[in-house]
C-alpha cells in the first residue's frame, strides 16, 4: 500500500514523478503528493487522486532534478491534505514519504513532544520524520560530523514496525536516502540517473537494471553514485537484477478499465503460467522452482496454505486439489490468523504462501514462523523480485503479468493454474494420481485458455444479466465441492468493486442460515456445473425458488434442467470437476464488473481498498 516514486539525475524530475504516481495510483489513492529539491526542497500535496494533484501544480513550472512522489493509502489519521506525504519535520531540516506503519510512533511522539517538537498531522510519518531530524540536530550541537544518513540509521534503530521511506535533507540538497523494512522498494539504475519506486512499474520506461533493497538497507544516492549499508552501518554488495517487464503489459491497451484488460487476459495468462511447464504432447509436467525440495514435498505429512483475501480463495481451491490428487492432509489459513494464533507447525510440514504482489504483511510474517519451526516453505508469487519469492526456498511464479486492478482477476486463476500443476506432479509422484488421471489432467488443462475464450464472448448477455440486477444491496453465492471457494471470490469480487452486499456460501449450508435473507429481491447466484454434487444443488435452487429468489446460475453448456428453474443462466464449457473453478470464475468477475460499471463505481479504484497490502 502506498506508491513510493522518486528520481534523483540530469532531468528534470516532476514530470517523472506524476507518471510514477499514476503507474502506482493502484496501490493507494486517498492523498498525493511531491517534494523537488534544487538549492531547497519544496512539498506539494493534497487529499485525493494523482489528477487532482497534477491540476494544481501542472502550471507553476516545478523545477528540481531531485525528487520524489507518494499517492497515500490511510493508515494513521484520515485522508486529508495535512496527512498527505511528503511531510517534513519540525524544523523543516528533512522532509521523508513513507510506506508502512510505524507501530511504536506514540510512545516515539511522546518523547519529542517532551523535547519540544509539536505536530501538524495524525500520521505515523510524521514522528519518524521529526525523530530523523531530533537526532540530527542533536547530534550536530559538538561538530558538523554527523551525517544525514547517521541520523536515518539512528532513528530507524528505535523504530518497530514496516517502512519504505525516500528521504530528503535540507542540507544535503543533492543528495537522496532510500530505506526499507518491510514495505518494498526498488532502485532503477540508468546512465547518470537512478529512479526509486514501490515497484518497476514507474522504472521500466527509463531502465531495466535494478536493485531490489532487502530489509535493514540504507542506500544513499548522490553525485558519486549509490552507496548501500545496512542499519548496523556494515556495507551491503548491491546486487543488479534485469527486469522483464514492457510497458504496454502496464498499459489499458484500448480497454476502458485495467480490470476488463486483466479479465480478457486470462486465457494468456494461464497460458504463460504453464508454458515451459507442461508439456502437453508428452505429457509431461515439471515445475522447475520445485527441483530442489521435490523429494520433501512428495513425502510431506501434512500440507498448510497460508495466504489473504482472492490467495486465500485460491487456497481453498489448493486445498481440495491437494487432498484428491495426492491425499496429503492440507489446510488453508489466513495468514493474519496464522502467525498470532500459536499454530502447531511440524518439521517437514509445508507451507506454501500464496500472494499476488509477493509483499502481503501477514503472509511474509506468517512465512518467517513457519521457517523457524522447520517447515518447507514455497511461495506462489506474480511479481518477480518481491519479497516473498526471495524469503523462501522454493517456489513457482504465476506469469499472470502486472495486476494494476485493485480486485484480483487473472492473479487468480494463474494461481489456481500453478496449485494445479503442483498438485498434479506431487500426485504423479506419490502415486496419489493414476497415470491415467494424470494424463487426463493434462490434456484438460491444456484446453482450459480455449474454453475460458469461450466464455468471454459471452460477455454481452453476461452484461444484460448485470443490468437487471445492478440496483440490489445484498446477493448470495452458492456453490459445493470445488466451486464453494469460487463462490467466495464472486461474492468478494462484486462486494469490493460495486458495494453490495454479498455472501458466498457452501450451497447446502444456505440453509443453516442464509436461507432467512432470501426475498424476490435477492439475487442467488448459484455454480450449478455438472458434477457429482449436481442433483443437490438442484435442490439447493430449488429451495431458492420455493423463497422467490432471483437465480442466475452457471451451468455446463447443454443444461436444460437447471434453464427451466432458473431466471438466468450463464452457460460455460464441460471440464473436469478439478478445473471448473478456472472456468466458473471468469461470469462471476464480468458479472461484478458490468454492475460495478452501471453503479458508477469507481472499478480500478474502489473505495478504501489498495492493492498490495503492505500493511498488517
Ligand atoms: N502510515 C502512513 C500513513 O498513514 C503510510 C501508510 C501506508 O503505507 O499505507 O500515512
Amino acid at each position: 500500500m502506498c506508491g513510493i516514486v522518486g528520481y534523483i539525475g540530469h532531468r528534470q524530475a516532476y514530470d517523472i514523478l506524476i507518471k510514477g504516481l499514476k503507474r502506482l495510483e493502484y496501490r493507494g489513492y486517498d492523498s498525493a503528493g511531491i517534494a523537488l529539491s534544487d538549492s531547497d526542497y519544496r512539498v506539494y500535496k493534497c487529499k485525493g487522486k494523482v489528477s487532482d494533484l497534477e491540476a494544481q501544480t501542472k502550471d507553476q513550472n516545478i523545477n528540481g532534478k531531485i525528487g520524489m512522489g507518494h499517492t497515500r493509502w490511510a493508515t494513521h489519521g484520515e485522508p486529508n491534505d495535512s496527512n498527505a506525504h511528503p511531510h517534513k519535520s519540525m524544523n523543516g531540516k528533512f522532509v521523508i514519504i513513507h510506506n508502512g506503519i510505524i507501530e511504536n510512533y506514540g510512545k516515539l511522539k511522546q518523547g519529542l513532544e517532551k523535547e519540544g517538537y509539536t505536530f501538524y498531522s495524525e500520521t505515523d510519518t510524521e514522528v519518524l520524520a521529526n525523530l530523523i531530524e531530533f537526532y540530527y540536530i542533536n547530534n550536530r550541537k559538538n561538530g558538523n560530523s554527523f551525517t544525514p544518513e547517521d541520523a536515518v540509521r539512528a532513528a530507524l534503530n528505535m523504530v518497530e514496525g514496516a517502512y519504505g521511506l525516500v528521504i530528503l535533507c535540507e542540507d544535503n540538497p543533492g543528495q537522496m536516502i532510500a530505506a526499507r523494512k518491510g514495505s518494498p522498494l526498488v532502485i532503477g539504475i540508468g546512465k547518470d540517473e537512478y529512479f526509486i519506486a514501490s515497484d518497476a512499474t514507474p522504472i521500466v520506461e527509463y531502465t531495466n537494471s535494478v536493485i531490489y533493497l532487502n530489509d535493514d538497507d540504507i542506500a544513499v544516492i548522490d553525485d558519486k553514485g549509490l552507496s548501500l549499508k545496512n542499519l548496523k552501518n556494515i556495507p551491503q554488495k548491491p546486487a543488479i537484477h534485469k527486469i522483464d517487464l514492457e510497458l504496454s503489459e502496464i498499459e489499458k491497451n484500448g480497454f476502458e478499465h485495467y480490470m476488463l484488460k486483466e479479465i480478457y487476459e486470462q486465457p494468456r495468462a494461464i497460458r504463460d503460467t504453464y508454458r515451459g511447464r507442461l508439456n502437453f504432447e508428452s505429457k509431461f509436467l515439471r515445475l522447475g522452482g520445485l527441483h530442489n525440495v521435490f523429494k520433501q514435498l512428495t513425502e510431506a505429512n501434512r500440507i498448510i496454505i497460508i495466504a489473504c483475501g482472492t490467495s486465500w480463495h485460491a487456497g481453498i481451491v489448493g486445498e481440495y486439489l491437494f487432498e484428491e490428487f495426492t491425499r496429503i492432509p492440507t489446510e488453508v489459513e489466513y495468514a493474519s490468523e496464522f502467525r498470532y494464533r500459536n499454530p502447531v507447525i511440524n518439521k517437514g510440514d509445508l507451507v506454501i504462501a500464496i500472494s499476488q504482489s509477493g509483499e502481503t504483511a501477514d503472509t511474509l510474517a506468517a512465512i518467517q514462523l513457519a521457517k523457524k519451526a522447520g517447515a518447507i516453505v514455497i511461495g506462489v508469487c506474480n511479481v518477480v523480485g518481491s519479497s516473498i519469492p526471495r524469503e523462501t526456498s522454493a517456489g513457482v511464479f504465476t506469469h499472470a503479468g502486472p495486476e494494476i486492478g485493485v480486485a484480483s482477476t487473472k492473479a487468480f486463476t494463474a494461481q489456481v493454474t500453478v496449485l494445479t500443476m503442483m498438485a498434479m506432479a506431487i500426485g504423479q509422484a506419490n502415486k496419489g494420481l493414476t497415470n491415467q488421471e494424470f494424463t487426463d489432467l493434462i490434456d484438460e488443462l491444456y484446453v482450459i485458455p480455449d474454453k475460458i475464450e469461450k466464455i468471454l464472448e459471452k460477455s454481452e448477455k453476461i452484461k444484460e444479466i448485470a443490468l437487471k440486477i445492478a440496483d440490489s444491496t445484498n446477493s448470495l453465492y452458492l456453490g459445493r465441492g470445488y466451486l464453494f471457494p469460487v463462490a467466495l471470490e464472486g461474492a468478494l469480487k462484486l462486494k469490493e468493486i460495486s458495494y453490495i452486499h454479498a455472501e458466498g456460501y457452501p450451497a447446502a449450508e444456505m440453509k443453516h442460515g442464509p436461507i432467512a435473507l432470501i426475498d424476490e429481491k435477492m439475487p442467488v447466484i448459484v455454480l450449478a456445473t455438472k458434477d457429482h454434487s449436481y442433483d443437490k444443488i438442484v435442490s439447493n435452487i430449488q429451495e431458492v425458488k420455493a423463497r422467490k429468489g432471483v437465480i442466475i446460475a452457471i451451468v455446463t453448456e447443454g443444461d436444460t434442467t437447471i434453464k427451466e428453474m432458473a431466471d438466468y443462466v450463464i452457460e460455460v464449457p464441460h471440464s473436469d470437476f478439478a478445473l471448473a473453478p478456472l472456468l466458473t470464475v471468469i461470469p462471476l468477475q464480468l458479472l461484478s464488473y458490468f454492475i460495478a460499471v452501471e453503479r458508477g463505481c469507481n472499478v480500478d479504484q474502489p473505495r478504501n481498498l489498495a492493492k498490495s497490502v503492505t500493511v498488517e
